[in-house]
């Protein structure tokens, strides 16, 4: 049996999977972050003792997908949009208050590897080696699998392209550096860049459809803006890493036009005549965090 936790801003998922994959037991539990670190910790162990309960199994080990990541050095958390986890010991501290060895990872490394074995790339590309999956949403984050292994990195930041340089246009970041992928490709950034050249504040839900009636010259630029980034930013990660996969997840990843205008786009800035690269939907929903924690 694996068990998985997967740590949201508002929930908390937990799902243990048999062998083959089958879910065994799956619940959530409430959450927020503004009850700071220690009730976020409280409520992760409340959350394993309800699974223990439930199903009278009891765990060898847990993964757990945070957002944010541990920073290999010290074992605290860092880079986190939750912020109250950020300095913090968590994976000690939780390790303390379950009682079981914890792999911790973030959770787009948790997308990445249940998009790799479970989802996406074994339904489309069962021979790739080399994928990276994208979370596109309220943030903008990646997670790069070689052989079906995470690869964390020497700094435990590996595949987070979304703060890396962009463009200027994008303006600062909450990281502290200016022109950031995610302040650009991003579902607020998109949103900000047309109420600033609209006058007008709509939502992501509202600006695609008025991008595909074609008679809103804002919804135009936005989104003819985000598909020109797009392919820039993604084309740094295989002129680097050439991917054989790379799946396209969160809020935003299911947009059609970002398959149909964006990718044909990259070409323009590979180090290759021609693009290769196979860019795939994912096919696990909301279940891709929980199913990538457990697979840790
Ligand atoms: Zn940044």
């Amino acid at each position: 049996m694996k068990w998985g936790i997967d740590l949201g801003g508002t929930k908390i998922e937990g799902v243990i999977l048999a062998d083959d994959g089958s879910i065994v037991d799956r619940r959530r539990i409430a959450t927020e972050r503004e009850g700071g670190y220690d009730h976020i910790v409280s409520r992760i162990a409340l959350l394993v003792e309800e699974m223990k309960q439930g199903t009278g199994l009891i765990p060898e080990k847990i993964g757990i997908g945070t957002p944010g990541t541990i920073d290999p050095p010290t074992g605290l958390m860092k880079n986190s949009n939750t912020t109250v986890l950020n300095g913090q010991p968590l994976g000690k501290d939780l390790s303390a208050k379950i009682g079981v060895p914890l792999t911790l990872a973030n959770d787009a490394n948790c997308f990445a590897v249940a998009e790799t074995l479970m989802g996406a790339v074994p339904l489309h590309a069962p021979t790739a080696k080399v994928v990276f999956g994208v979370i596109l949403g309220t943030g903008t984050g990646g997670g790069l699998v070689v052989d079906g292994q995470i690869l964390g990195g020497a700094q435990g930041i590996g595949g987070e392209w979304g703060h890396m340089f962009l463009d200027n246009s994008g303006g600062y970041c909450y990281c502290g550096r200016v022109g950031c992928a995610e302040r650009i490709l991003a579902g607020p950034s998109l949103e900000k860049y047309y109420a600033n050249i609209s006058g007008r504040s709509l939502s992501m839900k509202e600006i695609v459809p008025r991008y595909r009636a074609g008679n809103d010259p804002a919804a135009t630029a936005t989104m003819e803006r985000w598909f020109h980034f797009f392919a820039k930013g993604i084309s740094t990660i295989i002129n680097v890493i050439d991917p054989d996969v790379i799946i396209l997840g969160g809020g935003l990843g299911n947009i059609d036009e970002l398959y149909t205008r964006a990718v044909p786009q990259v070409v323009n800035h590979l180090f290759n005549p021609r693009m290769d690269t196979l860019f795939l939907k994912p096919e696990l929903g909301d279940s891709a965090g929980v199913f990538g924690a457990a697979l840790l």
